[in-house]
């Protein structure tokens, strides 16, 4: 029985460290050296070639090392019954949580302008807060944790999500409601899974029912945003300005126009990243559930996308 980890281009010897420790006797197989296919019963993946899953012909349990696994499910190849896992975890949890709070902060007290201010040696006291309500898409466990924190700093909270939901602590929505939540908001936060229904969820047709001068974050995926849409929504005068950790294509290329974009502010896909220490538990535990034939841990619904 062996674990084997595909991540290519990435440093892993953080996870292999962390695995061992916790399982001394874990054999491990690191992508592109693995010798053993017949033995690997279990993939730790980050973006692995797609279609090299049925190299394993007696996989049983495919483990994403971070909180999505739209880049698993976009493998068509993949057997549909073997079981998918992600990361939930408080650090990684915490820290999106506190790269949205920051991005609700600076536009709620205007630090580009004030940074502005500061080059001109200007001296503006006037309006120093632009109120605002935020609207979360997607109130799972991160989106979740980011309105819980957002609440408890006194800030009015909006979330919409795909399902009926009971007792939420803020005003919610769901499904087609959308037109409803993005009325009621004035930031928009993406913190959505890619799925076929999501992918390109923010484009123009939304962005126009959005209030003018909307804040948008970006912290989910590239593929949420019709990245094209923005900048016309933002010469509509409907969206003031951007957030965005996540792009089309990562890298983002130097010729693209979101660079030299003064209302839009570009982070490099660091919003949260998965710490190998506090997530190995969870995949080593599931790995040893796979002799024990127990439920796994963090299991997505494939169907879902989520
Ligand atoms: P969860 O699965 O816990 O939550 C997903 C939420 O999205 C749920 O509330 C779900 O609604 C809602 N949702 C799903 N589909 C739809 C839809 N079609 N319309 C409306 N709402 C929908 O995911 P996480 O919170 O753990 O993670 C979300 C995503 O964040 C990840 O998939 C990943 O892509 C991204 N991410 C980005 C990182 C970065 O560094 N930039 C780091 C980590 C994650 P319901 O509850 O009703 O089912």
């Amino acid at each position: 029985m062996a674990l084997a980890i595909i991540s290519p281009g990435r440093d892993v010897r953080l996870w292999i460290e962390n695995f061992k420790e916790l399982d001394p006797e874990i054999d491990i197989q690191v992508y592109p050296e693995i010798t053993d296919p017949e033995k690997v019963e279990a993939v730790a993946l980050w973006n692995h070639p797609k279609g090299m899953l049925s190299d394993f012909p007696n996989l049983k349990l495919i483990c994403s090392m971070g909180a999505g696994v739209d880049h698993i499910l976009s493998d068509n190849s993949i057997q549909k019954d073997i079981p998918i896992t992600r990361i939930i975890d408080d650090k990684l949890t915490t820290s999106m949580t506190n790269y949205v709070v920051m991005g609700v902060l600076n536009y709620h007290r205007q630090i580009n302008r004030y940074q502005e201010d500061q080059k001109n040696k200007v001296w503006d006291m006037s309006n120093p807060e632009i109120p605002v309500t935020v609207g979360i898409m997607g109130v799972g466990e991160l989106g979740g944790d980011i309105a819980e924190k957002l609440q408890q700093l006194r800030f009015d909270v909006v979330g919409y999500g795909n399902t009926h939901k009971e007792n939420m602590k803020y005003p919610y929505f769901f499904g087609d409601e959308i037109h409803k939540f993005l009325s009621k908001i004035n930031i928009l936060v993406c913190m959505l899974p890619l799925t076929p229904k999501t992918e390109g969820i923010l484009n123009l047709n939304l962005f126009r029912k959005c209030n003018k001068n909307t804040y948008l974050v970006n912290v989910a995926r590239g593929k949420h945003l019709v990245e094209e849409d923005l900048l016309e929504a933002i010469d509509e005068g409907y969206i003031s300005g951007a957030l965005l950790d996540v792009f089309q294509k990562e890298p983002l290329p130097e010729e693209h126009p979101f660079w030299n974009k003064n209302e839009i502010t570009i982070t490099p896909h660091i919003a949260s990243v998965t710490n190998p220490k506090a997530a190995a538990p969870q995949i080593i535990e599931n790995y040893h559930r796979i002799k024990k034939s127990q439920p796994f841990i963090n299991q997505i619904n494939p169907k879902r996308g989520y």
